[in-house]
């Protein structure tokens, strides 16, 4: 039932200082069905004043906050986290109907989301620092571990939970306070968030919601502003960059997920059929429209044939339509524009001499549709091989050795994911250590785990979200020198 998840009136505003508000003079932008194009909510369009609103109440909120017992800050996490999970159903549906992705998938998001709340609501209690004997014995040095400082965190509209609770979770854990500006594609699953860390007890100011049709006016200001400490993005290299210069002026602390390319390696000992099923998680989730998404498919001569078939005859299966609607297997992309550059990527691959396996078009009718394509004998210096598809398209292409795989891998500005299948144990270690990734995935198609520290290199950032790394980029560390006794 289309509408029955969609917010009521209260939570369209803006989320500062422990109350619902609209934005200054009553502005609004439209939240639209990716499905149809049709207007979903009207939710406030937050000014650089709302913004600075938020950031004098996140900045009043920072002491009391910051001297909060961790135990406590742990229980509101956990709270929360129990009313996220018993309202899993409500949440799904609204995400599906603002991002478009399957009310299963997004049943998958919440849970996997709303882990980060769990983990860093035990996380809360084992900040600590260190004691220890200076080299020479004349003084003792203790670490102390503080929060950072006010935070502006910024997410973008493919995950719109995940990416919001792996900033949020340890920034609460760590007694920082913040500002969240969402994806102004998908507001509507944050401002539900905030409205559940109220209700879970978080106090007035820890926890400011702004959405806004002006992102870059927004992070200008608030960048600008010395109270302001940490910046956690994740989006775009372009938008990293551009956050990255901006806060030269006040050198606020940064965390940087930004975009990946991430290679999908098929080695020909490698059991085809587990790297098939793995191509169709690391591809196919959220329609492709992961920064984790498998990009390039580089498969050894020998099995390339076998594997681009049976992933073509699984891509082909799958039902595209409406996110809600029962049997549907991959929602819609998030906008016309998406789509139109996915078909881009599409045609100059062919053009490029590459095979379509299947797929290869959008469907008739509206909504941001498009079918799971596989591309065989893609040219590497095709666009699609170094592009972020950010769609349900697959390219393959081969290779013959080992080295050429890594080079190849390893050809790309982005740092982010790979995926290699293999049965051979010294290959796994040798590409563990050669891989210039983030994070690599061994025989599955699956990395995102809250427990592990989930990040990039290169041009996909730095910084870490979630393990024990997460709540670091939230702590700073003050060393305290003391003479011997
Ligand atoms: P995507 O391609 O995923 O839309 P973007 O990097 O454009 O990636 O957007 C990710 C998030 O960054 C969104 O919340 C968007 O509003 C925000 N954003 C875009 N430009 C800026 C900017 N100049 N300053 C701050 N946030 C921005």
């Amino acid at each position: 039932m289309p509408g029955r998840a969609l917010p009521g009136p209260d939570q369209r505003g803006l989320f500062i200082d422990g109350g619902w508000r609209e934005a200054e003079g009553g502005a609004t932008f439209p939240v639209r069905d990716p499905a149809d194009g049709s207007v979903l909510a009207s939710v406030a369009d937050g000014s650089v004043r709302d913004a600075v609103d938020a950031l004098d109440a996140a900045v009043a909120a920072q002491a009391g906050w910051a001297a909060s017992a961790p135990r406590d800050r742990g229980e509101i996490l956990r709270r929360a986290f129990e009313l996220i999970r018993a309202r899993t159903d409500e949440l799904a549906e609204l995400m599906s109907l603002e991002m478009g992705k399957t009310v299963t998938e997004a049943r998958g998001e919440v849970a996997y989301g709303n882990e980060f709340l769990r983990w860093f609501s035990e996380e809360a209690v084992r900040i600590h620092g260190r004691w220890m004997h200076a080299p020479d014995g004349a003084s003792r040095l203790l670490t102390v571990r503080k929060p950072v400082g006010p935070c502006l965190l910024i997410t973008p509209w493919n995950f719109p939970m995940a990416m919001g609770t792996r900033k949020i979770g340890p920034a609460i854990a760590a007694g920082c306070t913040m500002v969240v500006k969402p994806a102004e594609l998908t507001p509507l699953t944050m401002l539900a968030l905030a409205a559940i860390f109220d209700e879970a007890g978080l106090p007035p100011g820890v926890l400011n919601v702004v959405p806004t049709s002006r992102a870059a006016a927004m992070s200008e200001a608030l960048m600008a502003d010395p109270r302001l400490r940490k910046v956690s993005f994740t989006g775009s290299t372009p938008v990293g960059r551009q956050l990255v210069r901006q806060s030269a002026g006040q050198l606020q602390r940064l965390s940087m997920e930004l975009g990946g390319n991430a290679p999908f390696l098929v080695f020909a000992d490698a059991d085809v059929d587990a790297a098939v099923d793995g191509a169709m998680l690391a591809k196919m989730r959220n329609m492709g429209e992961a920064c984790t998404a498998a990009n390039r498919f580089l498969v050894h001569t020998d099995v390339a044939r076998e594997f681009a078939e049976k992933l073509a005859d699984r891509m082909g299966r799958l039902v595209v339509g409406r996110g809600q609607d029962p049997g549907v297997d991959v929602g819609p992309l998030i906008d016309e524009r998406a789509v139109d550059a996915v078909h881009r990527l599409v045609t100059d691959a062919v053009r490029d001499g590459a095979r379509l396996v299947v797929g290869g078009s959008a469907p008739e009718g509206p909504g941001c549709f498009y079918h799971p394509t596989v591309l065989l004998d893609v040219a590497q210096e095709s666009e699609i091989n170094r592009q972020e598809i950010f769609g349900p398209v697959a390219p393959v292409s081969v290779f013959t050795t080992e080295e050429e795989a890594v080079r190849r891998a390893n050809t790309t500005e982005y740092g982010l994911a790979a995926y290699v299948f293999t049965r051979d144990l010294a290959r796994t270690v040798r590409l563990a250590e050669l891989l210039e990734y983030g994070m690599v995935g061994v025989n599955t198609g699956l990395i995102s785990n809250p427990a592990a520290p989930f990040g990039g290199l290169k041009a996909s950032g730095f910084g870490r979200e979630g393990g024990f790394e997460g709540i670091e980029e939230y702590l700073e560390t003050t060393y305290v020198a003391l003479p011997a006794p």
